[in-house]
C-alpha cells in the first residue's frame, strides 16, 4: 500500500475544507488573506473563520478513521528521502498563541449564486488563542524529536505560511517552535495528549467528514485525477510540470506554479541545483 505523503494529505484537506464551506464561495482560495496594518488590532469581532479553521488535528483524525489501520504516511521536507511513519503513535500538542503579530482580515465578495452575503472574517484579533498541531515521533531519533503538521497556520496570514510558502506548516517540532516566533509574541506550550477525535458535533463534524471522504477518494483516484501542487485544486485545466516526466505534478495557474516552485524545485526531475 502506497504511503500517503503528509504534505499531500494536508494540502488536500485544506483545499476541501475551504471549498466545502458555503461562506467561502467566490473567495479566491489561499491568496485571500490580507493583513491591513491600518486597522486597529484586536478590536474587530470574529465572524467565524477561526471556528472554521480551528480543528486542524481533528480533520486529520477524521481522515485517519477512513484509512486501513496499516496505512503509512511519508514525510519529506525538501529533497531528502521520504521518511515512512505509521499513523500511530501520534499526539495532539496544544498551545496558546499569545499576542499574534498579524491581525488578518479576509473578505469574501458577494457572489451571485453563492451563499448570499459577503463576509468579513478576522483572526489574530484576540490576545490569546488556542491552537493545536498533530505530532508524530521521528523514527530512529532518541532525542524525542517529532514531526509536526499544522494545518491552520494560514489563519495568521503570510507570517503563518510554511517554510516554502505553503498554507500549512510541516517540519520538526523544534523548527515549528522557532518559526512561531514570527507569528506571535510567545507561543506557550500547554500540554500534549494522545490523539483522539474530539466530538465536534453538528455542522462542523459533518463538513469535516465530507472533506475527509472526498480527500480519501481523491487519493484513491490519484493516477487519473491530479491536483495543483500549490493549492490542491483538481480539474481538467491543470497543466503538468514540464520538468517532471515520471512524477505527475500539476499546476492550476501560472501564479501557483511560481508560488509552488520554491518547494517543488527540490524534487522536480529537472532540478537546477
Ligand atoms: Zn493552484
Ligand atoms: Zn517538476
Amino acid at each position: 500500500m502506497e504511503p500517503i505523503p503528509l504534505r499531500t494529505l494536508t494540502l488536500l484537506l485544506n483545499y476541501e475544507r475551504a471549498v466545502s464551506d458555503p461562506r467561502f464561495v467566490g473567495m479566491r482560495l489561499l491568496e485571500s488573506t490580507e493583513a491591513d496594518p491600518s486597522l486597529p488590532r484586536r478590536l474587530v469581532k470574529s465572524d467565524g473563520i477561526h471556528e472554521h479553521f480551528k480543528g486542524g488535528p481533528d480533520t486529520i483524525e477524521v481522515f485517519f478513521e477512513l484509512c486501513p489501520p496499516d496505512q503509512r504516511l511519508s514525510v519529506q521536507m525538501t529533497s531528502e528521502r521520504p521518511i515512512l511513519i505509521d499513523m500511530s503513535p501520534r499526539s495532539v500538542i496544544k498551545f496558546s498563541i499569545n499576542g499574534p503579530f498579524l491581525h488578518v482580515v479576509t473578505s469574501t465578495p458577494k457572489v451571485t449564486g453563492g451563499a448570499g452575503d459577503s463576509h468579513i472574517m478576522t483572526t489574530g484579533s484576540k490576545d490569546s488563542e488556542d491552537h493545536g498541531v498533530l505530532a508524530f515521533p521521528c523514527p530512529g531519533r532518541k532525542d524525542k524529536q517529532q514531526f509536526v503538521v499544522d494545518m491552520t497556520r494560514m489563519e495568521y496570514g503570510e507570517v503563518g505560511r510554511g517554510t516554502y510558502g505553503e498554507n500549512y506548516f510541516l517540519g520538526t517540532l523544534e523548527g515549528y517552535m522557532n518559526s512561531m516566533r514570527g507569528v506571535c509574541v510567545d507561543p506557550e506550550r500547554v500540554n500534549t495528549w494522545d490523539a483522539c477525535c474530539t466530538a465536534l458535533g453538528g455542522e462542523t463534524e459533518t463538513r469535516m467528514k465530507t472533506c475527509a471522504k472526498r480527500v480519501w477518494e481523491r487519493w484513491q483516484n490519484r493516477d487519473s485525477e491530479g491536483w495543483c501542487e500549490h493549492c490542491g485544486k483538481g480539474g481538467k485545466e491543470l497543466k503538468r510540470c514540464r520538468g517532471c516526466r515520471m512524477a505527475k505534478i500539476w499546476w492550476c495557474c501560472r501564479e501557483h506554479q511560481l508560488a509552488g516552485w520554491s518547494l517543488h524545485k527540490h524534487t522536480c526531475e529537472r532540478r537546477t541545483d
